[in-house]
């Protein structure tokens, strides 16, 4: 009989056993994770789980659906290791069972801070719901918060220290924010209008030291000689693949677990998908992606793969969102080695978009508060013919410039 079993039950691999029963498997489907009790979302965990008063659970479905489905559910329960050759997996207590497929959705981790004083009280990361049960429970008792890290959820963490009342402060190392993911344009739009918040953001600003007193953080040494006083410290430098299951297998892993164009590894049965994997993207070589958009299109992709033998390549969009009070940014398409771009819009308000060409071809779009553009530019870049820049003329409101 075909045993798939699923390693990991985020939203990468959640999806691979709702998706495999909709394509009709009829197999067994084991789906396990380490957390409990039931496998959740985490896009809310630095949004509105920290901001609302009685926020929703991000259950990703509730237990009665795994029932429904046949899908069987293992939580509290890590996997140890894998054995590709004989196609078993072996659980934390020893226990072994086989499989036909398996499917690496492992996620990832937080990147650890490597300064002094990070085992102090009120030190916390943001990747899991406990994470944020501890978070929201501190939020309200602090007064002056630091955020180290300029990225996506470090500014989201700051808008929502911000708005439950905490004076804020963004440590980014980088001369700029959010270095690996958008733009200069982008970026100093975002950086302007955190400011404007209230925000203290910083960048080219290291932080040295956490300092503490009785088990508990104090304050925050900068690289600039400051002692920034705080009573909760946000770490949120970035993550790492979780690939050491498949790297203990002898499978290949580079930041990732790395697969081909179908999302196998080496081994004809054996996949990986989500925060986990690396795979050769648009226009790339390859890249490892974090966003949901990713784990859910590729566990769709292995689904159809498995239940019904599907051969074609993965090729769906990337898309990506982030709310940082008051700014929405989407993101469609890989913004890599791009050497021109068109921005439309008002980047005062801000509501606009940049238009990111490489070589004259449109690889992608960051818009901030204009849905609209962002809706088109997934469309365009499904289409897959090539959009070149004199397709946006060059009309009232459209400025072109060229990234450093
Ligand atoms: P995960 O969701 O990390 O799931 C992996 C699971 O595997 C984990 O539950 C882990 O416990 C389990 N696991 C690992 N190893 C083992 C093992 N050996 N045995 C058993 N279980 C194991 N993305 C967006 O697109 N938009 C957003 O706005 C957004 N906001 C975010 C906010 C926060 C605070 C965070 C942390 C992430 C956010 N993301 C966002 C990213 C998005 O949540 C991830 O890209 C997505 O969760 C990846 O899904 P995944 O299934 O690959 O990994």
């Amino acid at each position: 009989t075909v045993v798939v079993v699923v390693v990991g039950a985020g939203q990468a691999g959640v999806q691979v056993a709702a998706s495999l029963r909709e394509h009709g498997h009829a197999g067994r489907v084991v789906l396990v994770d380490t957390e409990e009790p039931l496998p959740y979302q985490r896009p809310p965990l630095s949004k509105t789980y920290l901001t609302d008063r009685e926020p929703a659970e991000p259950t990703l479905r509730s237990a009665a659906f795994y029932a429904e489905h046949g899908i069987e559910l293992r939580t509290g329960t890590r996997v140890r290791a894998v054995d590709v050759a004989a196609g078993v997996v072996t659980f934390g207590d020893g226990a072994d069972l086989r499989w036909t497929d398996l499917v690496l959705a492992t996620g990832s981790r937080p990147v650890p801070l490597a300064v002094p004083g990070t085992d102090l009280g009120g030190v916390l990361p943001l990747r899991t719901l406990a994470d944020a049960r501890r978070l929201r429970a501190l939020l309200p008792s602090v007064r002056r918060v630091v955020v180290i890290g300029g990225g996506f959820i470090g500014l989201e963490v700051a808008g929502a220290a911000l708005t439950s009342g905490a004076a804020v402060t963004v440590l980014e190392a980088a001369p700029r924010l959010l270095g690996r993911s958008v733009t200069a344009t982008t970026a100093e739009v975002l950086l302007a209008h955190h400011r404007r918040w209230g925000i203290d953001v910083r960048v080219a600003a290291k932080a040295t030291e956490i300092v503490g007193e009785h088990g508990k953080v104090r304050a925050v040494r900068t690289s600039d000689g400051d002692l920034l006083p705080a009573e909760l410290v946000v770490v949120g430098i970035g993550i790492t693949a979780r690939d050491e299951l498949a790297r203990e297998a002898g499978l290949a892993v580079d930041d990732g677990i790395v697969v081909d164009a179908g999302l196998r590894t080496a081994h004809p049965h054996v996949y990986a998908i989500g925060d986990c994997a690396r795979f050769p993207g648009p226009g790339v070589s390859t890249v490892r992606l974090e966003s949901v958009q990713n784990a859910t299109d590729q566990a769709e992709h292995v689904a159809q793969a498995i239940a019904t033998g599907a051969t074609a390549p993965y090729g769906a969009v990337p898309w990506f969102w982030s709310h940082q009070h008051g700014a929405r940014l989407q993101m469609a398409g890989l913004t890599t080695g791009t050497d021109d771009t068109v921005v439309t819009g008002d980047p005062g308000k801000p509501a606009f978009s940049v238009y990111c060409f490489r070589g004259g071809a449109l690889v992608g779009v960051e818009s901030v508060n204009r849905p609209a553009d962002h809706l088109k530019a997934r469309k365009l870049l499904a289409e897959g013919r090539p959009v070149r820049r004199t397709e946006f003329g060059a009309g009232p409101g459209v400025t072109a410039g060229r990234l450093s």
